[in-house]
Parts: C-alpha cells; sequence; structure tokens
C-alpha cells in the first residue's frame, strides 16, 4: 500500500526504482494499463504520488550532487536528492537554495512537480523559478532537455506539473550566497487577524523569512527572520526527531488539548520572543516530529491549504469561523504571503494569502471544506493540490485558469495517458475536453 504523508490515502502499487541508465530506458515501456507515476520522498500528503494499480516510479535513487558552478552559481543535482541533504552539501561552501519548503525531506523532483515556496514567496517567488535546466523523461519525447527558454511551454507544464508530464531525472538549480547557518527570528503577537495579516504582510517585505501562526480565534503569532550578521556556516547535526505515537480520538486537535497548545506556544512567545537559531529549525519546524500526523489520530490528518488574491481577506476569516462553528477547530494554521506568480500554469502560488490548516481526518470535515472550496474558488483563489486528498474535481478549472493551457501541453507531452495518479484521476486533471481543445488553440 503506496499512502500519502497524512495518512488519510492509500492504494496498492507496485513501486520500482530504477537505478542505472538500462532500468531507466525500459521503465516506459513496463507501464501497464494503470499506467506510472513518479515518487520522491512521499511527502505530498494526499494521494499526488499513489497510483492505484500501476506503477509507482521512486526516483531516490536518483541521488547524485554535482560540483557547485560559482562562476554561474549554479549546481545540477539528481531528482531524488532531498532539500535536506543539498543544504547540508551546500552550505559549508556558503551557498544555498532561495526556496525551501517546510520539510527537509522532499525531493528537487517533488519540489519542482510542486513549484514548492517556502517563507519567502514574495522576495524569491516559488521553486520553479530557480530551475535553470531539467532533464526530464516523457512518454512522447523520450529524454528532453527543458529550461525557461529551451521547450519553454514543456518547462512550466512540467514545474507544478505533479509527475504527469514527464518524470524529471536532473535539474540545475540556482543557488544564492550564504552568509550564516544562523538566522535572528522575532516573534511578535497580534490579537486579531486583521492586524496579524498586516504585521506579515510588512514582515514579508523587511525579512528575509516571514511566516504567521494563528489560533481558531484568529490570534496570532508573526515570526520574521533575518540572517543572522556572524556565525558558522556549517550546518551541525541534523534535528534530533522524536518518536511519536498514534494518539486516540482525534489526538491534538481535540479541542481542550489544541487550545492547552496555543496557550502554551503564546506563552512560549511571552517569554523568549528573540531567538537566535539554525536555519534548518526555521525551515522545518515539523521534522522534529515526523510523527504529526499520528499525533492526529487513528484516521490522520488533512491539511486544506488555500490561496486567495489580496482583497478577499474575508475568506481567511470564513475559514477559521466555519471550522470553529463546525466543531473542528484545526490543531495548527498557517498563514503565508505570496507574491508574483510563475508561468507555471498548474503553480498554486500567486499574490495573496496562504492560508494552512490542518485537522484530524474526520468524514464530518466534507461539507465545511466544500463550503470552503466554493467561497475560495469564488473569490480568484485555489487549494494546493499537492496537499489535497479530497476536492471537488468540478471547482478545479475555476481555481487553476491555466489548467486547460497545461492539459494541451501534457497531451503532446503524454499523449496516451501513460503518466497518471489517484490524483489526477479523482480530480480528472488530464481530462482534455473538446472545450479545452478549443479554449487551448484560442489562447
Ligand atoms: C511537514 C511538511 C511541510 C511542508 N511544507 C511545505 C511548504 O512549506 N511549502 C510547500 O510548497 N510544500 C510544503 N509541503 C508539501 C511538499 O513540499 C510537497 O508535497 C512536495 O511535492 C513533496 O515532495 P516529495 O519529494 O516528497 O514528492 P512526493 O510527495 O513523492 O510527490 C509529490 C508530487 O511530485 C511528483 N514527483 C515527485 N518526484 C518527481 C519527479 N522526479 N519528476 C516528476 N514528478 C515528480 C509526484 O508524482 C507527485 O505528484 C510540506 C509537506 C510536509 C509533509
Amino acid at each position: 500500500m503506496i499512502g500519502g504523508w497524512g495518512r488519510v490515502t492509500g492504494s496498492p502499487a507496485t513501486v520500482v526504482t530504477p537505478d542505472c541508465d538500462e532500468d531507466w530506458a525500459e521503465l516506459l515501456g513496463a507501464a501497464g494499463p494503470r499506467g506510472l507515476i513518479p515518487r520522491g520522498g512521499g511527502r505530498s500528503y494526499g494521494d499526488a504520488a499513489q497510483n492505484a494499480g500501476g506503477l509507482v516510479v521512486s526516483t531516490m535513487a536518483e541521488a547524485s550532487i554535482g560540483d557547485v558552478d560559482a562562476a554561474a552559481a549554479t549546481v545540477e543535482v539528481g531528482a531524488g536528492v532531498t532539500i535536506g541533504d543539498l543544504l547540508r552539501y551546500l552550505a559549508p561552501g556558503g551557498w544555498t537554495l532561495p526556496v525551501v519548503p517546510g520539510t527537509a525531506a522532499v525531493t528537487v523532483g517533488g519540489a519542482i512537480a510542486a513549484d514548492v515556496h517556502g517563507k519567502n514567496h514574495e522576495r524569491h517567488g516559488a521553486f520553479g523559478r530557480h530551475v535553470a535546466a531539467m532533464t526530464v523523461l516523457t512518454p512522447a519525447y523520450g529524454t528532453v532537455e527543458m529550461s525557461p527558454t529551451v521547450n519553454a511551454d514543456e518547462f512550466w507544464a512540467t514545474v507544478g506539473g505533479l509527475g504527469l508530464t514527464g518524470i524529471i531525472r536532473r535539474a540545475t538549480l540556482r543557488l544564492i550566497p550564504l552568509a550564516s547557518w544562523w538566522v535572528s527570528t522575532v516573534d511578535e503577537q497580534q490579537p486579531r487577524l486583521h492586524r496579524v495579516l498586516d504585521r506579515l504582510h510588512a514582515a514579508s517585505v523587511s525579512s528575509d523569512h516571514a511566516v504567521a501562526w494563528v489560533d481558531p480565534l484568529g490570534a496570532g503569532v508573526i515570526t520574521r527572520a533575518t540572517t543572522a550578521r556572524l556565525g558558522a556556516l556549517t550546518p551541525g547535526r541534523a534535528a534530533r526527531t522524536r518518536a511519536t505515537p498514534t494518539l486516540p480520538g482525534r489526538g491534538i486537535a481535540w479541542p481542550p488539548l489544541a487550545a492547552a497548545a496555543n496557550a502554551a506556544r503564546r506563552t512560549a512567545v511571552v517569554l523568549r520572543p528573540r531567538h537566535l537559531r539554525p536555519l534548518s529549525e526555521l525551515h522545518f519546524p515539523l521534522d522534529s516530529l515526523p510523527g504529526w500526523p499520528r499525533l492526529h489520530g487513528r484516521r490522520g490528518l488533512v491539511q486544506h491549504q488555500f490561496a486567495v488574491p489580496f482583497g478577499a481577506e474575508h475568506v481567511l476569516a470564513y475559514a477559521l469561523q466555519a471550522a470553529r462553528e463546525a466543531g473542528h477547530p484545526p490543531s495548527l494554521v498557517v498563514v503565508k504571503v505570496f507574491g508574483e506568480a510563475n508561468p507555471a500554469p498548474l503553480s498554486f502560488p500567486g499574490p495573496g494569502w496562504s492560508l494552512a490548516m490542518d485537522f484530524a481526518a474526520d468524514p464530518a470535515l466534507g461539507p465545511l471544506l466544500d463550503r470552503l472550496d466554493e467561497r475560495i474558488a469564488a473569490a480568484g483563489g485555489r487549494v494546493y493540490l499537492v496537499k489535497d486528498s479530497r476536492a471537488h474535481p468540478d471547482l478545479i478549472a475555476a481555481m487553476y485558469p491555466g489548467l486547460a493551457r497545461w492539459r494541451a501541453v501534457r497531451a503532446l507531452l503524454d499523449p496516451d495517458g501513460l503518466l497518471v495518479s489517484d490524483l489526477a484521476r479523482r480530480l480528472r486533471l488530464a481530462d482534455q475536453r473538446i472545450d479545452d481543445q478549443i479554449g487551448a488553440s484560442h489562447a
């Protein structure tokens, strides 16, 4: 059974791990009628890297890291290299990645395929902006070199393309200099959501990284971080992980427990608003609790992350209020600010706000999140597909207006629909309808 990180999805599949050129050459021919889908670190929350009854292609053997090209400020890496391993390799030489997601276990391939964002989107955009080139195995054309200038449509369809346009084998990534492995962080409390948003927006402009944690009532803590002036470039040891049991019931999403955790968080901020901490602690707070989904009980964790444009702040307030009133206050709520979007048709971030809520999985969440999705779509927003496990297919075209354009490129790269995932089937992502074809040819 191959599952998502949230432990709410899973399906039987055959996993293969190609580890030499011969394996790769035979791979596409080995796909049966249920097709295949690439899988990196398995850190998508839902069913993006699952393929019921078909093949799941692990890229973890594509693990080479080349020398840094200091003149070009780039490095070429295998798609199975994890972000954590890459950061630790780069740091001693004074380099880092401009964009890093919230766990070190994400692979470079998974980061490109989801066009992941960090806590600095206004400054650096999403991951795809920093991919100089990549080598992608496609069903129609075999191995294709893609970059923002060579096969540009194919490149941007693969950035955020959820593994459905080809399997990324290698990528050349742009780097930025790293002055220190340490960051100075300042935590500031605000009692109301609109104040949290104001302060978060200001912090995202003035600091290297900015993120807010809010409680179910909308009060929150804004964390802003700036690279420390002094400090070692050596990343010390990887974060110590704690064993996490499966909690009964809703686990830490049980409202009294969630309230106690929120109160403890506030107290910690009062006691110690300023920190000097390693970059890894800022980037990857949940990596010390790898069993986070288990803490949400036997059924696992549903994360609902959405983005809405500036001006649609009422949708953020609605999300919190609706969850509270339905008796499902989230265990964790994280708000970020997004800047300019990438040209990738399926990329998630665009100018505005992102709000992510963690819930203990429960069938009763369905109607609540369906209503929320309708508001999000009506406000010009979207859900983050790589974290989804339950959205309705009819809303996806409204949420992702570039879907028809993406389908047209995908149809060229994979005309027989060899690349397919449970997510793609559930949301009918790859169904190229007649109206799409007409729309794409007029675009
Ligand atoms: C604790 C935690 C924190 C997170 N924080 C963030 C965050 O801050 N920002 C953010 O944007 N995301 C975040 N995520 C989500 C995560 O970054 C994405 O789900 C990412 O895609 C996972 O990468 P992976 O290597 O684990 O890929 P998988 O989960 O294995 O696969 C994800 C998708 O990528 C495709 N894929 C994987 N490898 C390849 C390849 N080589 N070629 C083509 N397609 C491929 C898969 O088919 C699938 O569609 C977080 C996840 C967790 C668990």
